[in-house]
């Protein structure tokens, strides 16, 4: 199966890269925005904290190229990511 490699992210334009999810998750290949600064993924921490606020989970933006590339949110851990950077700068 081909997978297109120009989907951009919608939130922050960045070329989505392919990623191989879990084998547990069954999703195979996947297209993933990995970029930090991504308003979803940035965003996407204050949503979680608000229930969990000792939650290190965001989520990024992501594709299902098997389901016609359908969007949905991948949960990542981003607590060495932007959050460090975000404490540093305080
Ligand atoms: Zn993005």
């Amino acid at each position: 199966m081909d997978i297109a490699t120009d989907r951009k992210c919608p939130h922050c334009g960045e070329i989505l890269l392919p990623w191989e999810g879990p084998p547990e998750t069954g999703w195979g290949i996947i297209l993933v925005c990995n970029n930090n600064q991504c308003p979803h993924f940035s965003c996407s921490n204050e949503t979680v904290a608000q229930y969990q606020p000792e939650s290190k989970l965001g989520f990024r933006y992501a594709e299902d190229p098997v389901n016609n590339y359908a969007s949905f949110n991948l949960a990542a851990y981003c607590g060495a990511t932007f959050m460090d950077l975000a404490k540093q700068n305080q």
